[in-house]
């Protein structure tokens, strides 16, 4: 069976097409720049050369045919006909309450996805909308959304419901919903796997750190608590996010910078984090770069992301009355061998005890605590793609 993975944000567009018999990727690629000048698809098929086609792709009908034509090219396709693909699943950001697992999509499910848009703005209008031209150019083939908000879902109540007037939840929908959902569930069970235990009787905490970055607390399978809120704003440092602040400074610097809403909304979402502190860069590698220079500011925020990160593994222990592995996955979490080591350090009260040389591994999966650590600490590498594929498969068979 293949299945098409569709990621569909506003002006790009990723994709993969996986063999799930092995689950293999055929091919993968993305859509850049849709809309705008200078577009072009990237298109990956094993053979080892990327392939880099530029188009004028003005919507993403225009780029999702691209799609099609390049997977079904006679050079360097891998298809021969779209009939070969079952279904095609997508990746939806905000599900909120409605969806705690993937859905095979019809009207209904779409509906249900634009009633909550308005809580992921820039993400939910273009997943939807990749939804509506896929059906448009697959006419009766079989769409699956698989959600960042659905894994969350799980949470009891005192660990959604914010300390605001309850009517803003009841009218508003305002409550944690958490993100990288798909995320946190596929490391939570590889961990389980590695530790060949019941992931139903586990307390995992993971730690998802990339440009944007989210821990969650995963106890008895479920996830009970994580640092994303209503939207992805709250929580950790992250590239260009500020993570959990005072909400006074947010009226307080708008007095004194005399500037708007949406310009404050501007400068907690892409101005912050690990770029604002350091004023260097929101890539964690040129912020360590320039801390190694001697660069105070990058040094101090990479001190800060780190220390967010251990607050949260500590306030997550606590939460799950204990915890039996600690798992680092995505960009920074598969490879940044001295934030894993810094994030870890001063954390054997809690029974874990970081083994350096094997902690000086990347992107590949490994326990990276001792033998004799009573609580493990791990590396996965995280796979969303393949988690939407797998789900998709699951719900058309
Ligand atoms: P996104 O949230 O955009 O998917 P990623 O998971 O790709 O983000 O993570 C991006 C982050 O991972 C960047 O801060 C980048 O510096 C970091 N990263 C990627 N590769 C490495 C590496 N080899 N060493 C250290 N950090 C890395």
């Amino acid at each position: 069976m293949k299945i098409l993975v569709i990621n569909s944000g506003s002006s790009s567009l990723k994709y993969q097409l996986f063999n799930m018999e092995n689950e293999s990727v055929l091919a993968k690629g993305i859509v850049e720049r849709i809309g705008i000048d200078d577009s072009f698809l990237t298109y990956e098929n094993g053979s080892g050369e990327e392939i880099k086609i530029e188009k004028e792709i003005s919507n993403h009908k225009v780029g999702i045919e691209l799609l099609i034509d390049t997977l079904l090219s006679e050079e360097y396709g891998v298809l021969k006909d779209m009939d070969e693909v079952e279904a095609v699943g997508h990746r939806v950001v905000h599900g909120g309450e409605a969806f705690a697992h993937s859905t095979i999509i019809d009207d209904q499910v779409i509906e249900e996805m634009e009633n909550v848009a308005d809580l992921a703005p820039l993400h939910n209008p273009p997943n939807i909308m990749g939804i509506k031209v896929c059906e448009e150019l697959m006419p009766g083939k079989p769409q699956v959304a698989v959600f960042d908000t659905a894994f969350h879902q799980s949470m009891p109540e005192e660990a959604y419901i914010y300390a605001l007037p309850y009517e803003y939840y009841a009218e508003y929908g305002v409550r944690r919903y958490g993100f990288h959902g798909t995320s946190h569930g596929y490391v939570a069970k590889r961990a389980a796997a590695m530790l060949d235990k019941d992931f139903a009787e586990l307390k995992i905490i993971t730690c998802h750190l990339g440009n944007g970055a989210s821990v969650a607390a995963v106890k008895n399978g479920k996830s009970v608590d994580t640092s994303m809120g209503l939207t992805p704003l709250e929580g950790l440092v992250m590239g260009t996010r500020c993570g959990d602040i005072d909400p006074a400074i947010i009226p307080f610097i708008m007095d004194k910078e005399d500037i708007t809403a949406s310009e404050i909304d501007t400068i907690l979402n892409k101005e912050s984090g690990l770029y604002g502190v350091s004023g260097v860069s929101s890539d964690s590698r040129d912020v360590e770069d320039a801390a190694e220079n001697g660069n105070h500011q990058a040094e101090a925020a990479l001190k800060i992301f780190n220390y967010r990160v251990k607050k949260y593994i500590g306030a997550y222990a606590a939460a799950m009355g204990g915890v039996d592995a600690v798992v680092f996955t995505a960009g920074i979490g598969e490879n940044a061998i001295d934030t894993r080591a810094k994030i870890l350090e001063g954390l054997e009260f809690l029974g874990i005890k970081i083994d350096k040389k094997a902690n000086d591994c990347r992107g590949r999966e490994q326990f990276i605590t001792t033998d004799d650590s009573a609580v493990k600490a791990m590396v996965i590498p995280t796979n969303e793609e393949l988690v939407i594929a797998k789900d998709t498969m699951e719900l058309v068979d």
